[in-house]
């Protein structure tokens, strides 16, 4: 394929050759992270790293790129083909893993391979080991949408730029923001249970991330979709309804948050996160 003709419509909007140096490592490939897979395959990123244990059901189809005759497949798997279905000379290292079975030496790797990480996983434990494990190496973006898909957040992290997840998290649930929904603690797993929600509304949290994600790989480049961001506010509210701090629907709010005393990004790097996480 021309990789002229396929970046055309981007013309002077993007840096596909920078891009195209890129790797991404996606955690969690469900209803934001398939999306956002997509959207930076077709932005021009060069390599995706996609990590998800869970296999495709029905439930999934109402709000994930996933089709009927993906049932029962592994979702990196599905994610895969679509992804080279879009660009043949896009990499994919699909891996069908539960972060859980992985120690941190090779979390670590991954980061390390990669330019950026994207957690989007509904685990909130796997969140804040991602983040103590990334912070210090590559920028990262944090996504999650709120109960009933009323809103979300996106958190956006850059090595001693910007305070760490655990500290924005922290801010967070001081300004009292809305529930992320039910934690199905009563079988000890710390997954949130699958709460109803719109993928519309999903996705509009998921557009602000992609873009974001967008953003920290093409930071330096003179390209417009570089100039997003301001390290004195790395927290994004996006609003699909009034209330909390939204006025009007489809609001975005951007807000500041500082480091925090005790935070796993006090630890020197390389530090192990065995007795650090928290549940969020
Ligand atoms: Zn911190």
């Amino acid at each position: 394929m021309d990789t002229t003709d396929f970046h055309a419509r981007h013309e002077g909007l993007l840096d596909p050759a920078l891009l195209g140096k890129k790797r991404v490592l996606i955690v969690g490939c469900g209803s934001v992270g398939s999306y956002l897979a997509l959207f930076l395959a077709r932005s021009g990123v060069g390599t995706l790293a996609l990590r998800d244990h869970d296999h495709i059901s029905v439930t999934n189809l109402c709000r994930t790129t996933y089709t009927e005759r993906d049932v029962g497949r592994p979702k990196v798997d599905a994610l895969k083909e679509q992804l080279r279905g879009v660009r043949g000379d896009l990499e994919v290292d699909a891996r069908p893993v539960d972060l859980r079975d992985v120690d941190d030496d090779e979390v670590r790797t991954w980061i390390d391979e990669s330019d950026l990480l994207v957690a989007v996983t509904d685990h909130p434990p796997t969140q804040a080991r991602l983040a103590a494990l990334s912070y210090h190496h590559v920028p990262a973006v944090f996504a999650g949408v709120y109960e009933r898909g009323t809103g979300g957040e996106v958190i956006w992290t850059a090595p001693e730029e910007t305070p760490c997840y655990s500290c924005v998290l922290g801010a967070i649930r001081d300004a009292d923001a809305p529930s992320r929904g039910q934690s199905d603690y009563g079988i000890a797993t710390g997954q949130l249970a699958s709460e109803p929600a719109l993928g519309i509304d999903i996705l509009h949290v998921t557009v602000c991330a992609a873009k974001i994600a967008l953003a920290l790989l093409l930071r330096g480049s003179d390209a417009p979709a570089a100039q997003v961001l301001d390290p004195s506010r790395s927290v994004l509210f996006v609003g699909n309804s009034t209330g909390w701090i939204w006025r009007e629907p489809f609001e975005t709010v951007w807000a500041r948050a500082t480091r925090r005393e005790r935070c796993v990004c006090r630890l020197l790097p390389g530090g192990s996160t065995a007795d650090l996480i928290t549940e969020p």
